[in-house]
């Protein structure tokens, strides 16, 4: 019998704390002394200010630079060329998903370090050794496959507790899936991320994501909306930033986040988050598993709870068009997508139906 190769893989640092952002130098001293800074435009001069003053006390240089507001092959080959010519040495990127995507991009391509501080808890982008570019369009390109996972990643709970709430619940849609979705690709001895087998490890990682949300998913989210961070925001970005990512890497994905794919065609969607879709599309799996109804309804409560879209109308579909649908289906079940990675054979029409029952529970269960 051959012996599956199974892999746990994650930052080399994941620090959580106050405080992050003004002792940035402390956390990227040992990987390099001039540091190329890709930031969000809201908090570039607070950056600007904390963490150029920390670098240069501590006798580095720190070079910033607006993002873009997409992570396009363009912004990327953008930025490599004004690091090169800094002469940077470590790569930071301090902001959303896409400029942390491309943060790790231009460092994987420049051969150099990179240090990850989200500002949003909106995905488990921030740890994983992926990056998502899109077209200049805003349509997805492609994924690229980066050979580790970043150096440090950074969570400051005060910046990530300070930022739009909606975010915040996103990355708790997006962390609810991660075990569902690790256990299926268990199950099916799936790929995970890396294309390797999941590890035990990774299981067990998603499963206390699953726990970790449950137990502290509401009381996050109503401190959120105060901007205060208490330890059950702490504990809830653990697991949105570190224990989705990681959990997801190791212990893959399955038809939560393949129906998600397909959903980024239809129009009606683009202004929901990716955890928002990703919500929806976990119903759909546990429709397509025939999951117990006691594991439905503990997942749909908690999706209520802490404010999450629920039917397709809560995510801005007013009306259901059979062919986009069709078409999500379609898409879902692409060839190398990871509709794979489900313990049983699952066709187009087998997504198509089971999107259709998740929205007609999903209103049964609406207020
Ligand atoms: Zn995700």
């Amino acid at each position: 019998m051959k012996i599956p190769v199974k892999s746990v893989t994650s930052p080399k640092k994941f620090i959580i704390g106050k405080g992050l952002l003004a002792n940035l130098n402390e956390y990227i001293k040992d990987l390099g002394d001039h540091a190329y800074v890709i930031c969000d435009e809201f908090i570039l001069d607070r950056a600007k200010e904390e963490a150029g003053r920390s670098i240069e006390e501590g006798g580095g240089k720190a070079t910033f630079e607006k993002f873009n507001y997409e992570c396009t092959q363009e912004e990327i080959d953008r930025n490599r060329r004004l690091a090169r010519e800094a002469g940077a040495n470590v790569i930071v990127g301090i902001g959303g998903g896409k400029t942390l995507d491309t943060a790790k991009s231009t460092a994987y391509y420049e051969k150099l370090p990179v240090v990850i501080f989200p500002t949003i808890a909106s995905t488990d982008a921030p740890c994983t050794a992926l990056a998502v570019i899109y077209k200049e369009s805003g349509a997805f390109d492609r994924y690229l496959f980066l050979p580790s996972n970043p150096d440090v990643v950074l969570a400051d709970t005060e910046i990530l507790a300070a930022a739009p709430v909606r975010f915040f619940v996103a990355g708790i849609g997006d962390a609810l899936a991660t075990y569902f979705e690790a256990r299926a690709c268990y199950q099916a001895n799936g790929d995970n991320l890396v294309l390797m087998k999941p590890s035990v490890t990774g299981l067990a990682i998603a499963r206390t994501c699953y726990e970790t949300v449950l137990e502290n998913g509401v009381k996050a989210v109503e401190a959120v909306k105060q901007k205060v961070p208490t330890r059950a925001v702490q504990d809830t970005i653990e697991a949105t930033i570190y224990m989705s990512g990681v959990g997801a890497e190791a212990g893959g994905l399955a038809a939560a986040h393949a129906i998600h794919n397909g959903m980024t065609a239809v129009p009606a969607l683009h202004k929901a988050q990716h955890g928002e879709k990703v919500t929806f599309g976990l119903l759909a799996q546990l429709v397509l598993e025939n999951a117990p109804k006691e594991e439905l309804e503990t997942v749909i409560h908690f999706i209520k709870a802490v404010g999450l879209p629920l039917t397709l109308k809560d995510l801005g579909v007013e009306e259901f068009v059979e062919a986009e649908w069709r078409k999500v289906a379609e898409d879902a079940c692409a060839e190398g997508d990871t509709m794979g990675n489900m313990p049983f054979p699952v066709t187009p029409d087998d997504v198509y139906n089971a999107i259709v029952a998740a929205n007609a529970i999903a209103e049964s269960y609406h207020d």
